[in-house]
């Protein structure tokens, strides 16, 4: 048998990121195509297909050559069926994607939440370094999170778990969650609450260099308070240590549950590198049970964008050889 392929698919509200993967987790081809979210994406399927049918052809390649095809798809998600009860960014409600999918393609379609595909794909071919358990967070405009235990992915009674972003009364009365709850992780350790935290105290702190950067742009980022900080502004090193208590003391008290060997950290903020993790390391060791801590270590995601593609890919391997 010619070496076998599959289609990894990572569906995002404003892009479809699409690659074929080999069976060792290599990047044959990767494309994207933009997610057409008219008549309550109803179109996505059949722009899916036909973009595979034609990188398949030009390729050479028939149709069964491929194994099938892997998506992460956002939502709340039925993983037994791959039925999508609402997915607000792309516009399903109650949609068959599996059955749809596989009749547009002719295709086997194993579907996942797309928090979880990045944790996937990190674990098989990147920072994640095949660690059988592993928790994945991934700090962006929000926070997604993924836990894999024993070498399988966590999902819960109804597919939630890993929603690491919602731990939540971090901050007692804290800032409004897009959850509907209060003060979670997300609204504190997420890009948009770095900024939120920074922008939030700069009344009370007029020396600081981020001032500057307000007023040349209108707003303060996350990297502008790791750029800061780095230039030894004051309160821009007391924002990373606030943020980096909480997420550390989160961290800690997931991994307390559930002992993994490897905790990757991605996303914008990750990109901070040291800045961000050596305060981090240290909240969690004060944190952590000693055990714990001897048992994991840190890392940060080194897939990037490709993280979803391949992880998706792997959902499909993973499965037939279930
Ligand atoms: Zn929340």
């Amino acid at each position: 048998m010619t070496d076998r392929m599959s289609i990894g698919i990572d569906l995002g509200g404003t892009t479809i990121k699409m690659a074929i993967v080999d069976r060792n987790g290599n990047i044959v081809d990767k494309w994207g195509i933009p997610t057409d979210t008219s008549n309550n994406g109803r179109n996505i399927s059949q722009n899916i297909a036909d973009s595979i049918k034609e990188k398949v052809e030009n390729r050479g390649w028939k149709q069964n050559d491929i194994d099938g095809i892997g998506i992460g798809a956002p939502g709340f998600i039925n993983m037994e069926n791959g039925f999508i009860y609402h997915a607000v960014n792309v516009g399903w409600e109650n949609y068959p994607l599996k059955d749809d999918l596989e009749s547009k393609t002719g295709l086997k379609v194993v579907v996942e939440n797309d928090a979880n595909i990045a944790a996937l794909g990190e674990m098989w071919k990147g920072a994640g370094k095949q660690a059988s358990d592993l928790i994945c967070i991934t700090l962006g405009t929000g926070i997604g999170g993924g836990i894999i235990s024993n070498g399988t992915i966590l999902h819960g009674a109804n597919g939630m778990a890993g929603e690491i972003g919602h731990i939540t009364s971090i901050v007692e009365d804290g800032a409004p969650c897009n959850c509907g709850k209060t003060g979670c992780l997300e609204t504190i350790a997420s890009a948009t609450g770095i900024s939120r935290i920074a922008t939030e105290g700069l009344e009370e702190n007029p020396a600081s260099m981020l001032h500057k950067k307000l007023n040349e742009k209108g707003n303060v980022s996350a990297e502008d308070v790791f750029t800061c900080a780095a230039e030894g502004d004051e309160w821009a090193n007391k924002v990373i240590e606030i943020i980096t208590h909480h997420l550390g003391l989160a961290i800690a008290n997931m991994a307390n549950v559930i002992n993994p060997s490897r905790i990757v950290i991605g996303g914008g903020v990750s990109r901070a590198g040291d800045q961000l993790m050596d305060p981090l390391k240290k909240v969690f060791g004060q944190f952590a049970l000693p055990r714990v801590q001897e048992g994991s270590d840190f890392a940060i995601a080194s897939l990037g964008n490709d993280a979803g593609v391949i992880g998706s890919a792997r959902l499909l391997f993973l499965k037939r050889n279930d």
